[in-house]
């Protein structure tokens, strides 16, 4: 079973983001580093198509630096496109966004025509971090659940330069299975839209072919580029709580633990897409 999310009132910021764009002249689209193919929203390229874009990796700390380069890479031969790396220990993020977006917009900057920028990201990507940042002062909530809402806001970044938070709330678009799944591994679409076994098994059964070492390290066994999923989470269960009285296994607490492991960094730096895999899910993978 895929995980089939619809969230609904996209229709709200599709419009409201139509309506800015006009006045808008580098799109910044914040990617979690970890899926930067699946954290995208396919409805913001369509409607922000011919202005020059800026992805940010974000959560970069949490990411397999490898990746990261291939990724930004990838992003960067797009035409009218930059990418680059954040994450939320950087004090000063600034320099490199504007930088970044001069590059892009080369004619915007002083005070008569000053660079303005949208900033735009699913839920849980770090945007509320990134723009506090930004700002100096703690002031938009943070929060660990997909969904908080967010006023509109603009923040001045330099007498030239204005950044635009998105109106509304970029639900994340899930077009194929494999995305369903790591979003909901990275935290970015609600609790109750998925069954967390089905993600654990996913996650490990991807983290057994990429990172094994990192999960041999984690759950204390060796052997996991050998095994399956579900022996995996077995040794999860065994190794970290999961095992009731009469020997038998909690899977369900199992399998929170891998996704909660995953989410905090506890396997090391992992990135559960690459450029190739990621084309080639959109290509032939299961469409929703
Ligand atoms: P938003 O929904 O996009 O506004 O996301 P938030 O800014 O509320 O961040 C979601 C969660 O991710 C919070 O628990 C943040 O502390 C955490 N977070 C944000 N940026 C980073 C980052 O660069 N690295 C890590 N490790 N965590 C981050």
């Amino acid at each position: 079973m895929a995980i089939q999310w619809f969230p609904g009132h996209m229709h709200l910021t599709r419009k409201a983001i139509q309506e800015r764009i006009k006045e808008i002249d580098v799109v910044i689209e914040l990617l979690d580093a970890r899926l930067p193919g699946s954290s995208a929203n396919p409805m913001l390229a369509e409607i922000t198509a011919a202005k020059p874009a800026l992805k940010v990796l974000n959560k970069q700390d949490l990411a397999d630096p490898v990746r990261t380069a291939l990724w930004l890479e990838h992003f960067n031969a797009l035409p009218g496109t930059q990418a680059l790396g954040l994450d939320a220990s950087m004090s000063t993020p600034a320099k490199a966004l504007v930088q970044a977006c001069h590059a892009l917009a080369p004619k915007r900057g002083g005070m008569a025509k000053p660079m303005r920028v949208l900033i735009c990201g699913i839920p849980n990507v770090g945007k509320s971090t990134l723009i506090n940042t930004l700002k100096g002062k703690r002031a938009a909530k943070t929060g660990d659940e997909a969904g908080i809402t967010k006023l509109e806001q603009r923040i001045t970044i330099a007498d030239d330069f204005y950044l635009y938070d998105t109106p509304g709330v970029l639900w994340p678009r899930i077009i194929v299975a494999k995305s369903g799944y790591n979003l909901a591994a990275s935290g970015a679409i609600g609790r109750n839209a998925f069954d967390e076994q089905e993600v654990a098994l996913e996650l490990l059964d991807y983290l057994r072919q990429n990172y094994a070492p990192a999960l041999e390290a984690r759950y204390n066994f060796t052997g996991a580029a050998e095994m399956t999923d579900e022996q995996i989470l077995d040794v999860v269960a065994r190794k970290r709580g999961g095992l009731m009285a009469g020997g038998k296994l909690n899977l369900q607490k199992a399998a929170e633990v891998a996704i909660y492991d995953f989410r905090a960094g506890s396997l090391g730096r992992i990135t559960l897409e690459t450029p190739p895999e990621y084309a080639e899910w959109l290509a032939h993978g299961q469409k929703l």
